[in-house]
């Protein structure tokens, strides 16, 4: 009987979702991009950086400070190939969290929670505008 209570609803669920529309339609979902790593001695190099810079509309230089800074090592950002290279081994995963957390910081409105925002600097104040809903939100300078 409880396992037939459990698969009732299992089934309800998937009803549930099956009603959700995968994507609605002009309103399509942000894709967190991920890091593509190639490990070299003690060097870490994310291939991908411009790529990943470009995506979430940040300057690769900001966006490269802001890992450097987070991982508290050396590196250098070449805008020729677009990679970063960094002097420590780190794994993709910590990569992808730290993605997400300037993601969270740097490119998420915190009011209408839509990736459409620019990165602009007042003075010395760094400013998160979102172009969907106006919102301006003082961010920490990176
Ligand atoms: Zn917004």
């Amino acid at each position: 009987m409880g396992d037939e209570l459990v698969e009732n609803y299992d089934a309800l669920l998937n009803r549930l979702y099956s009603k959700v529309p995968a994507k609605k339609h002009g309103h399509e979902r942000f894709e967190m991009p991920k890091v593509e790593v190639i490990h070299m001695g003690s060097q870490t190099i994310i291939r991908n950086f411009r790529e990943i810079s470009d995506k979430l509309r940040r300057n690769p230089e900001i966006l490269s400070r802001y890992f450097l800074k987070e991982l508290a090592t050396a590196g250098n950002y070449d805008p020729e190939s677009g990679i970063l290279k960094v002097n420590i081994r780190v794994s993709s995963k910590s990569l992808n969290l730290l993605l997400e957390k300037f993601v969270k910081s740097y490119v998420i409105c915190p009011t209408c929670g839509r990736p459409d925002t620019v990165l602009i600097k007042k003075g010395k104040t760094w400013i998160l505008v979102c172009e969907a809903c106006g919102a301006e939100q003082p961010v920490k300078p990176i």
